[in-house]
């Protein structure tokens, strides 16, 4: 069994990852079986490059899915991607306009044509980059939410909601980008906290000679399209106003004076321009008072016909022409600095305009009812738990959601508009006629529907919906979900209520909320800072193993994740540790070979002794004892914990101590005996724990040590080693321990005395208890490990230079005559230091003034260090 001296990544990992995907091993199987695992992933933009984010969300949920796969259950993670409307059609039209062409030159279905091919030359991308990090997806199974069944899908569940009467075309104040020409959703407006200013502007009083109202406005053009002012009923300075108008200036046109709660009587003078067609809570008033809607600003940001003299500016120019016109005639009193929060196009960076517009909705309020109780039922668990907080916050408070988007890459709504009737047929197929009057002359609706609308079907429409297939009895619900905060609203909110909706059923059991991966100053990752680290990158440099190892070592549930180079590093040293552990192990073990059976293995003794060798029945022990913690930790989220545990025993444990007593006994004896297997068995079944968090190196490892026709055809099928109460040896494990108090005290002392680690020492061992007969039967393991020959003794030691003591033991080393004075000057400028540290400290305790002024803790804290101080002193 040959193995490369050096740790390298790069000649294996890539030849595993396609070889996992030939030999099928993450296929799931299509029918029901005991146990059944399934999770659909988050489906990363089409147009997306792996971020270090994803492999993240892909390591943990990679631990998890593997981890089910070992325990046998029937494992699914479906994989796929988002065809992400306005994001890729964005990135189609810049290339576009590179080759100097206009999409509207294109026309809509040319334009299509040119994003599909976009998407066979470039959509693959990130695919390409989870099947090289190993992500274990069944990517027969693969799904694009383009696709015919998923296009299929999305009609059925429109035409339903319309014919229930939870789809509805309504006008409405919608968040326009007059540069995307779309409307965009609440979630997708970014707010951006500026300086504005509060513009307050006075309309002359009809019928009442000098009689003014002040309103005041953060967007002046927009009082062109005033139909009324508002007043507080109640408002005690107005009251003579009521049932009056006022003349609306710069247009000169008479407007009411409405009596409306949105006026508020303590902001400004308590007077408020409503202005129905750009402004939300004006477009409301405006309904309530049957005013009527004037657009003055158009869907590219310019002023319509109805702005009058200002009818072709830019929304903008147009505010400064307002101010300027209304300070020239007198009726602007005031302008202030205002702080407001203004909303962006997230796409586009471009200032949104509410404007009202004829969209398509989803009534969501009886879809939401049912997505709350899920939760409050515990039918779904958020982990950590205080996201259900954020979700119910969201929920009960849930807008219609518009689901019509002005792009032209998308599912297109499925309604048809008829030319001469104007009836608006909805259909899951093409219709032929109009339904009411048999025209021919029908046009689709132009519009394609938010892309979260096809993402909001993902858990079932990816395994076959509407069909009853095998699939979808098999998978769904599916077990867990792993995602990022940020698209809890956008997606998982409305995945809940579709899913309730048209299955009946909850889309997936837990839903667990990932952190976000920050640098080592905690800052968030972005381009802009330059702090972002390419996972390709990295894993190039270090493998794919160590940056999922130092990204795991920080997963703990509810923080964010620091990654950084040193961790990187420290990972691969990991790995690199293991490698040397498997290198010894193939050069000492020739001619044993691992149990057959995997799961149930028990120490085998030595045909020689007929004993199990105390360093087996311990590390055996530790092994039962780290399978526990694992398993636990993985089925609880608790990544960091896994990883660390991982971590400990196999460093600390397995490299440190137990190949270390195997290198001191299998001198001792030469042969395949079964300290030899044990030796195997005991790496095998570590290698089978670490798996799930670093699969490439495991997987190399396994197939050169696990040999024999019946053993599976890879380490991600083996079974999971499982913690059995059988398997703890609290004797080996009291054994062992005392043998590491006894080397590890020695060991530092040396090194605290400085003395050359390869020198021989000799030295005693005192014991009071039992801890002596123990240590005596390892003699010889102790004095090869710690390089000191040791009397053992019964009783205290005696006072000597370099001592060290635990509650079970002293440890005496014997210094060389040539270094006795050395070691006796430091010890004496160790107890001037002491000295004079304690007289420090003496002198500040009886200082009056300083105790009056010093907060008690810091002066507890003194006194403990004095209180050490002069232990140490009295040990010297
Ligand atoms: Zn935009
Ligand atoms: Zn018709």
């Amino acid at each position: 069994m040959p193995i490369e001296k050096v740790y390298e990544p790069q000649r294996f990992e890539p030849h595993w990852a396609q070889w996992w995907i030939d030999s099928g091993i993450f296929r799931a199987a299509g029918r029901n079986s005991a146990r059944t695992f399934s999770l659909v992933i988050p489906p990363p933009n089409v147009t997306g490059m792996l971020h270090i984010g994803h492999m993240l969300e892909h390591a943990e949920i990679d631990v998890t899915v593997r981890w089910h796969r070992m325990l046998g259950d029937n494992t699914l993670w479906l994989p796929g991607t988002d065809h992400a409307g306005i994001a890729t059609q964005m990135v189609v039209e810049r290339k576009l306009a590179e080759e100097g062409i206009d999409r509207r030159a294109l026309g809509r279905e040319g334009f299509e044509k040119r994003v599909w091919e976009w998407k066979a030359q470039y959509g693959d991308t990130i695919k390409r980059q989870m099947v090289r990090l190993g992500t274990s997806c069944d990517w027969t199974r693969e799904r694009f939410t383009l696709d015919p069944g998923l296009s299929r899908a999305v009609r059925e569940v429109f035409v339903r909601l319309y014919e229930k009467g939870l789809i509805y075309r309504g006008e409405y104040m919608v968040n326009w980008c007059p540069r995307c020409l779309t409307a965009i959703s609440d979630l997708e407006v970014a707010h951006a906290d500026v300086q504005g200013h509060l513009w307050h502007i006075t309309y002359p009083v009809n019928g009442l000679k000098d009689r003014y109202v002040t309103v005041a406005t953060t967007r002046p053009e927009t009082m062109l399209g005033d139909t009324a002012v508002a007043v507080h009923p109640k408002d005690e300075r107005y009251l003579d106003l009521h049932g009056r108008t006022v003349q609306l200036p710069l247009m000169d046109r008479e407007i009411p004076i409405i009596l409306d709660e949105l006026a508020d009587p303590a902001f400004a003078t308590g007077v408020v321009k409503v202005t129905p067609a750009h402004d939300l809570n004006d477009f409301e008033a405006g309904r309530r008072h049957n005013l009527p809607k004037i657009q003055v600003i158009d869907e590219t940001g310019k002023m319509t016909a109805a702005a009058g003299p200002y009818a072709g500016l830019d929304r903008f120019e147009a505010r400064r022409m307002v101010v300027n016109d209304l300070k020239l005639r007198g009726n602007l009193v005031k302008i202030e600095d205002y702080p407001l929060s203004l909303g962006k196009c997230q796409r586009c960076k471009t200032p949104v305009e509410p404007l009202v517009s004829t969209q398509w909705f989803v009534k969501t309020k009886p879809l939401a009812e049912k997505a709350i109780e899920a939760v409050e039922t515990g039918r779904i668990e958020f982990i950590p738990a205080n996201w259900s907080k954020t979700y119910y916050e969201w929920m009960y408070n849930i807008r219609d959601w518009c689901i019509s988007r002005q792009l032209w890459w998308g599912h297109r709504i499925p309604a048809w508009h008829c030319r001469e009737c104007h009836e608006i047929v909805v259909a899951r197929e093409t219709p032929a006629v109009c339904s009411r009057c048999n025209s021919e002359e029908l046009e689709q609706d132009p519009d394609v529907l938010d892309t979260w609308f096809s993402s909001a079907l993902w858990p079932f429409s990816t395994l076959g919906w509407p069909d009853q297939t095998e699939d979808l009895a098999v998978f769904y619900p599916t077990s867990l979900l792993i995602t990022g905060f940020d698209i809890l609203f956008f997606w998982v909110a409305r995945m809940i209520m579709m899913g309730l909706e048209f299955m009946g059923d909850v889309p997936f059991r837990h839903v667990y909320i990932h952190g976000l991966v920050r640098d080592a100053e905690r800052q968030k990752m972005s381009k802009t800072r330059g702090n972002t680290i390419d996972p390709l990158e990295v894993t190039e440099k270090y493998g794919t193993d160590a940056v999922r190892m130092a990204l795991l070592q920080g997963a703990a549930p509810g923080t964010d994740i620091v990654l950084t180079e040193e961790r990187m590093v420290s990972s691969r040293d990991f790995a690199n540790k293991i490698w040397n552990a498997a290198r010894f192990l193939f050069l000492n073990t020739e001619g044993a070979t691992v149990p057959e059976s995997l799961e149930q293995f028990l120490p085998e003794p030595d045909p020689a002794s007929l004993k199990v060798p105390i360093e087996d029945r311990w590390i055996f022990s530790r092994l039962n004892n780290c399978a526990e913690k694992v398993n636990r930790a993985i089925q609880q989220y608790r990544y960091h914990e896994a990883a660390q545990t991982l971590w400990h025993f196999i460093w600390h444990e397995f490299c440190d101590w137990y190949v270390e007593l195997k290198k001191i006994r299998l001198r001792e004896s030469a042969g395949p005996d079964a300290g030899r297997r044990n030796l195997l068995a005991a790496f095998e079944t570590t290698l089978r724990l670490l798996h799930p968090a670093m699969p490439f190196l495991t997987e190399e490892l396994w197939q050169r040590l696990v040999k024999g026709a019946d053993r599976p055809a890879s380490i991600a099928i083996a079974p999971y080693p499982q913690y059995r109460r059988e398997a703890t040896d609290f004797e080996a494990e009291h054994e062992v321990e005392r043998v590491q108090e006894v080397v590890t005290m020695a060991r530092m002392l040396r090194a605290e005395s400085r003395l050359d680690p390869k020198q021989q020492l000799e030295g005693s061992l005192y014991s009071r208890g039992a801890g002596l007969e123990i240590a005596r039967r390892h003699a010889d393991a102790i004095a090869r490990l710690a390089n000191v020959s040791l009397e053992y003794r019964h009783g205290v030691a005696p006072k000597a230079p370099v001592l060290r003591s635990t509650a079970e033991f002293d440890v005496l080393l014997h210094v060389p005559k040539s270094q006795e004075e050395a070691q006796q000057k430091r010890v004496e400028k160790e107890r001037e230091q002491l000295e004079k540290n304690i007289a420090s400290i003496k002198r500040q305790l009886s200082d009056e003034v300083f105790l009056s002024k010093a907060p008690a803790h810091v002066v507890e804290t003194i006194r403990r260090k004095l209180a050490e101080y002069e232990s140490q002193l009295a040990k010297i």
